[in-house]
Protein backbone atom coordinates (compact mmCIF):
# COMPACT_ATOMS: atom_id res chain seq x y z
CA UNK A 1 0.00 0.00 0.00
CA UNK A 2 2.87 2.42 0.93
CA UNK A 3 4.64 1.76 -2.30
CA UNK A 4 0.94 2.73 -4.18
CA UNK A 5 0.44 5.86 -2.37
CA UNK A 6 4.04 6.92 -3.05
CA UNK A 7 3.68 6.03 -6.66
CA UNK A 8 0.41 8.09 -6.32
CA UNK A 9 2.03 10.94 -4.75
CA UNK A 10 4.72 11.52 -7.36
CA UNK A 11 2.12 11.45 -9.99
CA UNK A 12 0.13 14.15 -8.00
CA UNK A 13 3.59 15.85 -7.65
CA UNK A 14 4.61 15.49 -11.82
CA UNK A 15 0.94 16.78 -12.87
CA UNK A 16 1.41 19.93 -10.72
CA UNK A 17 4.89 20.71 -11.93
CA UNK A 18 3.74 19.71 -15.76
CA UNK A 19 0.69 22.26 -15.25
CA UNK A 20 3.61 24.79 -13.98
CA UNK A 21 5.66 24.48 -17.07
CA UNK A 22 4.69 26.68 -20.18
CA UNK A 23 4.94 23.39 -22.25
CA UNK A 24 1.72 21.53 -21.01
CA UNK A 25 3.23 18.50 -19.36
CA UNK A 26 5.86 17.69 -21.90
CA UNK A 27 9.26 16.29 -20.46
CA UNK A 28 12.38 17.49 -22.80
CA UNK A 29 13.73 15.28 -25.38
CA UNK A 30 16.75 14.07 -24.12
CA UNK A 31 19.66 14.30 -26.67
CA UNK A 32 23.17 12.97 -26.46
CA UNK A 33 25.90 14.12 -28.99
CA UNK A 34 29.07 13.75 -29.66
CA UNK A 35 30.68 17.19 -29.24
CA UNK A 36 29.43 19.81 -27.27
CA UNK A 37 28.88 22.19 -30.26
CA UNK A 38 25.96 20.30 -31.69
CA UNK A 39 24.57 19.89 -27.76
CA UNK A 40 24.57 23.65 -27.52
CA UNK A 41 22.54 23.49 -31.48
CA UNK A 42 20.01 20.84 -29.91
CA UNK A 43 19.50 23.21 -26.69
CA UNK A 44 18.37 25.97 -29.37
CA UNK A 45 16.51 24.99 -31.40
CA UNK A 46 14.52 22.91 -28.54
CA UNK A 47 14.46 26.13 -26.37
CA UNK A 48 13.27 24.09 -22.98
CA UNK A 49 11.85 20.84 -24.69
CA UNK A 50 15.34 20.06 -25.78
CA UNK A 51 18.39 18.74 -22.58
CA UNK A 52 21.13 18.16 -24.46
CA UNK A 53 24.64 17.03 -23.23
CA UNK A 54 27.41 15.85 -24.80
CA UNK A 55 30.10 12.90 -24.71
CA UNK A 56 33.10 15.24 -25.09
CA UNK A 57 33.23 18.11 -21.93
CA UNK A 58 35.75 20.17 -21.79
CA UNK A 59 39.39 20.61 -23.73
CA UNK A 60 39.39 17.32 -25.25
CA UNK A 61 41.17 15.50 -28.36
CA UNK A 62 37.73 14.70 -30.50
CA UNK A 63 39.34 11.74 -32.03
CA UNK A 64 40.15 9.52 -28.63
CA UNK A 65 37.90 9.34 -26.23
CA UNK A 66 37.81 7.18 -23.36
CA UNK A 67 34.23 4.97 -22.96
CA UNK A 68 32.95 5.08 -19.42
CA UNK A 69 30.20 2.60 -18.50
CA UNK A 70 28.03 6.26 -17.67
CA UNK A 71 28.15 7.11 -21.58
CA UNK A 72 26.26 3.76 -21.80
CA UNK A 73 23.83 3.94 -19.54
CA UNK A 74 23.04 7.95 -20.55
CA UNK A 75 22.72 6.58 -24.19
CA UNK A 76 20.23 4.01 -22.95
CA UNK A 77 18.46 6.53 -21.83
CA UNK A 78 18.27 9.30 -24.92
CA UNK A 79 16.33 9.48 -27.60
CA UNK A 80 18.56 11.45 -30.38
CA UNK A 81 22.17 10.65 -30.61
CA UNK A 82 24.20 13.20 -32.59
CA UNK A 83 27.15 12.25 -34.09
CA UNK A 84 30.09 14.03 -36.11
CA UNK A 85 30.54 11.60 -38.69
CA UNK A 86 33.00 10.81 -41.10
CA UNK A 87 34.66 8.30 -38.71
CA UNK A 88 36.08 11.43 -36.68
CA UNK A 89 33.64 9.34 -33.70
CA UNK A 90 34.31 6.08 -34.59
CA UNK A 91 33.65 5.71 -30.75
CA UNK A 92 29.89 7.39 -31.22
CA UNK A 93 29.15 3.89 -33.18
CA UNK A 94 30.62 1.55 -30.60
CA UNK A 95 28.49 3.96 -28.00
CA UNK A 96 25.33 3.59 -30.01
CA UNK A 97 25.96 -0.19 -30.35
CA UNK A 98 26.78 -0.67 -26.63
CA UNK A 99 24.10 1.07 -25.66
CA UNK A 100 21.29 -1.39 -27.24
CA UNK A 101 18.42 1.76 -27.64
CA UNK A 102 16.53 0.07 -30.18
CA UNK A 103 14.29 3.57 -30.28
CA UNK A 104 17.33 5.83 -30.44
CA UNK A 105 17.55 8.61 -33.57
CA UNK A 106 20.82 8.98 -34.74
CA UNK A 107 21.87 12.29 -36.34
CA UNK A 108 25.35 11.91 -38.67
CA UNK A 109 25.56 15.55 -38.95
CA UNK A 110 28.53 15.17 -41.96
CA UNK A 111 25.63 13.49 -44.37
CA UNK A 112 24.50 17.34 -44.74
CA UNK A 113 28.02 18.55 -45.38
CA UNK A 114 30.01 18.14 -48.87
CA UNK A 115 33.49 16.93 -47.38
CA UNK A 116 36.76 18.15 -48.31
CA UNK A 117 40.08 16.26 -48.85
CA UNK A 118 38.31 13.23 -49.53
CA UNK A 119 41.14 10.97 -50.52
CA UNK A 120 41.28 10.00 -54.09
CA UNK A 121 43.72 6.94 -53.37
CA UNK A 122 43.26 3.62 -51.59
CA UNK A 123 43.97 4.73 -47.72
CA UNK A 124 45.96 1.92 -45.69
CA UNK A 125 47.93 2.80 -42.21
CA UNK A 126 50.40 4.56 -43.60
CA UNK A 127 48.28 7.76 -44.09
CA UNK A 128 47.74 7.73 -40.78
CA UNK A 129 44.82 6.86 -38.68
CA UNK A 130 42.08 9.70 -38.84
CA UNK A 131 40.68 11.71 -41.88
CA UNK A 132 40.06 8.27 -44.05
CA UNK A 133 36.61 9.38 -45.37
CA UNK A 134 38.04 13.33 -45.76
CA UNK A 135 38.35 15.83 -43.17
CA UNK A 136 36.10 15.65 -40.34
CA UNK A 137 36.27 19.11 -38.87
CA UNK A 138 33.27 21.03 -40.72
CA UNK A 139 32.29 22.12 -37.18
CA UNK A 140 34.73 25.03 -37.31
CA UNK A 141 33.17 26.62 -40.57
CA UNK A 142 30.77 28.91 -39.78
CA UNK A 143 28.94 28.41 -43.10
CA UNK A 144 28.28 24.77 -41.84
CA UNK A 145 25.85 26.29 -39.60
CA UNK A 146 22.84 26.04 -41.85
CA UNK A 147 23.28 22.00 -42.78
CA UNK A 148 24.20 21.31 -39.09
CA UNK A 149 21.05 23.01 -37.69
CA UNK A 150 18.91 21.78 -39.76
CA UNK A 151 20.48 17.78 -39.67
CA UNK A 152 19.98 18.32 -35.73
CA UNK A 153 16.35 19.65 -36.32
CA UNK A 154 15.57 16.62 -38.27
CA UNK A 155 16.61 14.54 -35.70
CA UNK A 156 14.90 16.21 -33.03
CA UNK A 157 11.60 16.48 -35.25
CA UNK A 158 11.89 12.60 -35.82
CA UNK A 159 10.83 12.29 -31.98
CA UNK A 160 8.95 15.07 -31.18
CA UNK A 161 6.79 16.18 -34.70
CA UNK A 162 4.03 17.97 -32.86
CA UNK A 163 7.45 20.74 -31.98
CA UNK A 164 7.99 21.58 -35.72
CA UNK A 165 5.95 25.07 -35.53
CA UNK A 166 8.92 26.12 -32.58
CA UNK A 167 11.48 24.52 -33.98
CA UNK A 168 11.82 25.66 -36.98
CA UNK A 169 11.06 28.69 -35.67
CA UNK A 170 14.15 29.03 -33.37
CA UNK A 171 16.52 26.91 -35.67
CA UNK A 172 15.95 30.10 -38.11
CA UNK A 173 16.55 32.57 -35.30
CA UNK A 174 19.76 31.08 -34.46
CA UNK A 175 20.72 30.38 -37.90
CA UNK A 176 20.36 34.16 -38.39
CA UNK A 177 21.59 35.37 -35.31
CA UNK A 178 24.80 33.41 -36.19
CA UNK A 179 24.93 34.72 -39.39
CA UNK A 180 24.83 38.08 -38.25
CA UNK A 181 28.34 37.52 -35.91
CA UNK A 182 29.68 35.77 -38.65
CA UNK A 183 29.47 38.71 -41.14
CA UNK A 184 31.63 40.94 -38.82
CA UNK A 185 34.14 38.11 -38.41
CA UNK A 186 34.51 37.94 -42.10
CA UNK A 187 34.91 41.54 -42.10
CA UNK A 188 37.65 41.06 -38.96
CA UNK A 189 39.50 38.78 -41.14
CA UNK A 190 39.38 40.27 -44.44
CA UNK A 191 42.42 42.20 -44.54
CA UNK A 192 44.41 39.39 -43.66
CA UNK A 193 43.06 37.26 -46.75
CA UNK A 194 45.74 35.04 -48.38
CA UNK A 195 47.54 34.98 -45.01
CA UNK A 196 49.68 31.42 -45.46
CA UNK A 197 49.29 29.74 -41.40
CA UNK A 198 50.37 26.67 -40.00
CA UNK A 199 48.49 24.53 -37.35
CA UNK A 200 49.23 21.87 -35.08
CA UNK A 201 46.86 19.33 -36.23
CA UNK A 202 44.25 19.62 -40.20
CA UNK A 203 42.08 21.28 -38.28
CA UNK A 204 41.19 23.87 -40.79
CA UNK A 205 40.41 23.26 -44.14
CA UNK A 206 37.04 24.20 -43.62
CA UNK A 207 37.70 27.31 -41.68
CA UNK A 208 40.49 28.13 -44.49
CA UNK A 209 37.84 27.86 -47.09
CA UNK A 210 35.81 30.25 -45.38
CA UNK A 211 37.78 33.10 -44.57
CA UNK A 212 40.27 32.67 -47.49
CA UNK A 213 43.54 32.07 -45.53
CA UNK A 214 45.94 29.21 -46.53
CA UNK A 215 47.05 26.16 -44.01
CA UNK A 216 50.25 25.47 -46.06
CA UNK A 217 51.29 23.07 -43.23
CA UNK A 218 50.61 20.90 -39.38
CA UNK A 219 52.89 20.06 -36.77
CA UNK A 220 52.03 16.91 -37.39
CA UNK A 221 53.33 15.20 -39.91
CA UNK A 222 50.07 12.82 -40.32
CA UNK A 223 47.11 13.52 -38.52
CA UNK A 224 46.74 11.67 -35.55
CA UNK A 225 50.90 11.35 -35.75
CA UNK A 226 52.50 13.56 -32.91
CA UNK A 227 55.86 15.86 -34.13
CA UNK A 228 58.92 13.85 -34.73
CA UNK A 229 62.72 15.55 -35.07
CA UNK A 230 62.93 15.34 -38.78
CA UNK A 231 59.43 17.11 -39.44
CA UNK A 232 60.15 19.74 -36.46
CA UNK A 233 63.20 20.65 -38.30
CA UNK A 234 61.36 20.81 -41.60
CA UNK A 235 58.59 22.97 -39.94
CA UNK A 236 60.93 25.21 -38.44
CA UNK A 237 62.79 25.73 -41.97
CA UNK A 238 59.51 26.48 -43.53
CA UNK A 239 58.33 29.36 -40.71
CA UNK A 240 61.76 30.76 -40.99
CA UNK A 241 61.41 31.34 -45.00
CA UNK A 242 59.42 34.54 -43.59
CA UNK A 243 56.04 33.49 -45.83
CA UNK A 244 54.07 31.95 -42.79
CA UNK A 245 52.12 34.71 -40.88
CA UNK A 246 51.57 32.69 -37.94
CA UNK A 247 51.04 29.82 -36.23
CA UNK A 248 47.18 28.38 -35.08
CA UNK A 249 46.94 25.91 -32.95
CA UNK A 250 44.05 23.87 -31.10
CA UNK A 251 44.23 24.16 -27.57
CA UNK A 252 43.82 20.53 -26.52
CA UNK A 253 47.76 19.46 -27.87
CA UNK A 254 50.74 20.01 -25.73
CA UNK A 255 52.26 23.17 -26.30
CA UNK A 256 55.99 23.15 -26.03
CA UNK A 257 56.95 22.37 -29.67
CA UNK A 258 54.90 24.83 -30.82
CA UNK A 259 55.92 27.52 -27.88
CA UNK A 260 60.00 26.75 -29.06
CA UNK A 261 58.79 26.69 -32.84
CA UNK A 262 57.68 30.35 -32.42
CA UNK A 263 60.71 31.16 -30.00
CA UNK A 264 63.01 30.05 -32.26
CA UNK A 265 61.36 31.49 -35.78
CA UNK A 266 59.68 34.71 -34.59
CA UNK A 267 55.93 33.41 -36.20
CA UNK A 268 53.39 34.22 -33.34
CA UNK A 269 51.30 31.58 -31.81
CA UNK A 270 47.91 31.36 -31.51
CA UNK A 271 46.24 29.02 -29.19
CA UNK A 272 42.45 28.54 -29.64
CA UNK A 273 39.50 26.06 -28.43
CA UNK A 274 37.88 24.17 -31.56
CA UNK A 275 35.11 23.04 -29.21
CA UNK A 276 32.34 24.76 -27.43
CA UNK A 277 33.61 24.83 -23.19
CA UNK A 278 37.19 24.12 -24.29
CA UNK A 279 37.98 27.13 -22.33
CA UNK A 280 35.93 29.46 -19.77
CA UNK A 281 35.02 31.48 -22.27
CA UNK A 282 33.87 29.73 -25.14
CA UNK A 283 30.74 28.87 -23.57
CA UNK A 284 28.65 29.24 -27.07
CA UNK A 285 29.47 28.18 -30.65
CA UNK A 286 29.69 31.94 -31.42
CA UNK A 287 31.92 32.14 -28.08
CA UNK A 288 34.16 29.87 -29.91
CA UNK A 289 34.27 31.56 -33.03
CA UNK A 290 35.21 35.19 -31.59
CA UNK A 291 38.10 33.67 -29.86
CA UNK A 292 39.60 32.32 -32.80
CA UNK A 293 38.82 35.28 -35.39
CA UNK A 294 40.09 37.63 -32.62
CA UNK A 295 43.42 35.55 -31.68
CA UNK A 296 44.52 35.31 -35.35
CA UNK A 297 43.25 38.79 -36.23
CA UNK A 298 45.53 40.39 -33.27
CA UNK A 299 48.51 38.02 -34.19
CA UNK A 300 48.07 38.65 -37.71
CA UNK A 301 47.92 42.89 -37.46
CA UNK A 302 50.78 42.15 -35.41
CA UNK A 303 52.87 40.22 -37.71
CA UNK A 304 51.74 43.13 -40.81
CA UNK A 305 53.04 46.21 -38.52
CA UNK A 306 56.30 44.21 -38.24
CA UNK A 307 56.93 43.90 -42.22
CA UNK A 308 59.20 46.55 -44.10
ZN1 LIG B 1 41.21 15.46 -37.23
Amino acid sequence: MKTTRGILLTVCLLTLAGLSLPAFGATPIRVVAAIPDFAAIAEAIGGGDVNAESIIVGNRDVHAVELLPSFFMRIRKAQVYIKVGMDLDLWSQQLIDGSRNARLVVVDVSSRITPLEVPTFKVDRSYGDLHRFGNPHYWLDPAATRPMVEAILAGLLAVAPDKAGAFRANAEAYIAAFEAKSARWRERLAPHKGARLVSFHRSWPYFGRHFELEFVGELEPKPGVPPTPTHIAAMQELLRSGTVAAILMESYFDDRVPQMLARTTGVPLVKVPVLVGAEPAATTREAMFELIVEGLANALQRGGSMAP
